[in-house]
């Protein structure tokens, strides 16, 4: 039987990380029982480092040996000589424990941790360590928290989950090893995290440098959690300075396929024992990737640097959920926002946005911006699109667009997707798009710069029914009556804001009269109405525009 094997229990395969490490080896197979107790050696230079990493009670809570008043314990003072010896001897003993199993093959126990069979017996061992020190035993002593973290049962514990009626059973491999977890925390948000990747060799190196950076950090005289007060930026920069080393280091072209990260965060102390777990996904990582890979990591670093202290609001939490980073990268006030590369790359990434919409939105950006005036250009504002003139303005500059056949239809729905059609409705996000390339109208190297980059998203599909509604009645319009009458009569009222509902219903009725079956005033009211049956007509009056102006123009340009 092999003595040491990855569990699946994020606990103790960290804890297992910093062993193997502490160690000096790098597969699980290689360790051997005679590594593990080199490791440990007397035992005392585990205790000393325990007693001062304030990680510590965050996996045992204050009810553990090390801790423990009745041994001498002192706050403000810390573990007496007793506390350290009882210590010493429960790890040691642990350790003595995984030496009698290594050749048991079916024992009478099952560890409910890691699953494998033991004959560990808690009550035994406990009175053996108890006797060893010349302490009384403990009555009524089972293995609760304060031997493996949110373990409680109900005759020890308060916070008992609602399963644990009784003590668990854990063997002394997985009792052992945990005493490793503390060194290898870090504060994330505030409470203590540990990682599970589907890459074992990316966790095993996000562990390492933290176990690493704790031990000095010890031996410096500091006993502070990695992380502590900075959200979750202690994360980031970590996972920014990691892939920056394997990027140099030549280890890895790309991030290996489907590499996730899952962040189980915990607490084991007082009142409040629980856990979450929370995934990093494969976009998120590769966005932080690519962020390195091109050069992006000082962007990146003035974006953490003015970062909020809510983790709910900052960077690392935007990406994981996928979600626009707002507050970071558009411009506000003072804040200069994210410069256009990694605007950019977060919208192809983590936003899913085409890159045919972000060139969309910086050519009308571009125009728009050419419009202003100097003092325009100097002044413009991120919540410029707050104001319905100034939306109505770019709406009029998009029709001239479609006129002239610099912006289709087709264009307009990959800024501006459908997210309800009945009655049609757009997402804001084109706007946002647009106000961020107003502050950079002239950045166009990006394109360029990521054209190994993949699209962010999946071209939109423009609704069908205004396009065939806008081909019958342009070919039918202009048929009856020419090409400027219908530039005159339609494209120009439109620019005066004269037609409207009365109009619309008109082209339906028309059409339907033609015999068309999708006009019917049945289809009016679905496609036009919302639940109340109040017309909705903005967007598809000018959606309807945009179309009529393409057309027109493709017409015009034909006959010149
Ligand atoms: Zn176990």
């Amino acid at each position: 039987m092999k003595l040491f094997e990855w569990t699946g229990n994020p606990f103790v395969d960290t804890s297992l990380m910093v062993i193997l490490h502490l160690a000096n080896k790098n597969e699980i197979s290689e360790l051997s029982y005679e590594d593990v107790k080199d490791v440990l050696g007397d035992g005392r230079e585990l205790a000393n480092r325990n007693a001062k990493l304030k990680s510590f009670t965050m996996v045992f809570g204050t009810n553990n040996s090390l801790y423990q008043a009745s041994y001498g314990y002192k706050k403000g003072k810390g573990p007496s000589e007793k506390n350290l010896k009882i210590y010493v001897a429960e790890t040691k003993g642990l350790l003595d424990e995984i030496g009698k199993n290594s050749k048991l093959e079916n024992g009478q126990y099952v560890c409910e941790i890691c699953g494998k069979s033991n004959n560990f017996d808690f009550e035994s061992y406990y009175n053996k360590v108890c006797a060893e020190v010349g302490e009384k035993v403990k009555k009524g002593k089972v293995l609760g928290r304060d031997w493996f973290p949110l373990s409680g049962s109900l005759g020890s514990d308060a916070q008992a989950l609602p399963a644990a009626s009784r003590a668990m059973h854990i063997c002394p491999t997985c009792l052992f090893s945990i005493h490793y977890l503390p060194v290898a925390l870090i504060l994330l948000g505030g409470k203590s995290a540990v990682f599970q990747s589907t890459s074992q060799s990316f966790t095993m190196d996000l562990v390492t440098t933290i176990v690493d950076e704790m031990i000095a950090r010890v031996k410096a005289g500091n006993s502070d959690t990695i992380g502590k007060k900075e959200g979750t930026k202690v994360l980031t920069t970590r996972l920014l300075d990691y892939f920056r080393r394997l990027q140099e280091e030549k280890r890895w072209s790309n991030l290996p396929d489907y590499t996730n990260l899952l962040v189980w965060k915990f607490s084991n102390s007082g009142t409040g024992a629980d856990c979450e777990l929370e995934e990093i996904p494969n976009n998120a990582l590769m966005f932080l990737w690519e962020a390195v890979h091109y050069g992006l990591r000082q962007e990146i670093d003035k974006l953490l640097s003015k970062e909020p202290k809510d983790p709910r609001f900052q960077l690392l939490t935007a990406i994981r959920e996928g979600k626009d980073y707002e507050r970071g990268l558009y411009p506000y006030k003072k804040n200069p926002g994210a410069n256009v590369e990694l605007f950019v790359l977060y919208q192809l990434k983590i936003c899913s946005v085409t890159k045919r919409a972000l060139k969309i939105a910086q050519i009308i950006a571009s125009k728009y911006f050419n419009l202003l005036d100097d003092k325009g250009k100097k002044n413009i504002k991120s919540e410029i699109f707050n104001d319905n003139t100034n939306k109505s303005k770019v709406r009029r500059l998009m029709a001239d667009m479609a006129e002239t056949g610099e912006l289709s239809f087709e264009d307009y729905t990959q800024l501006f997707p459908e997210i309800d059609r009945h009655p049609i409705k757009v997402a804001w996000k084109g706007w946002n798009l647009i106000r961020f390339f107003l502050y950079h109208p002239e950045d166009r190297e990006w394109d360029q710069k990521f054209s190994k980059i993949e699209e962010g998203g999946k071209e939109v599909k423009p609704h069908p029914l205004i396009k065939k509604a806008s081909e019958l009645y342009f070919n039918d319009y202009v048929e009856r009556k020419g090409l400027e009458r219908f530039y005159k009569d339609i494209l120009e009222e439109f620019k005066r804001g004269t037609l409207k509902r009365k109009w619309l219903e008109g082209v339906f009725s028309r059409l339907a009269a033609k015999g068309y079956s999708e006009f019917t005033m049945e289809d009016w009211d679905e496609f036009c109405c919302d639940e109340d049956g109040n017309p909705v007509l903005s967007e598809l009056l000018f959606q309807m525009r945009l179309n009529l102006a393409n057309l027109y123009g493709n017409s015009k340009k034909e006959v010149n």
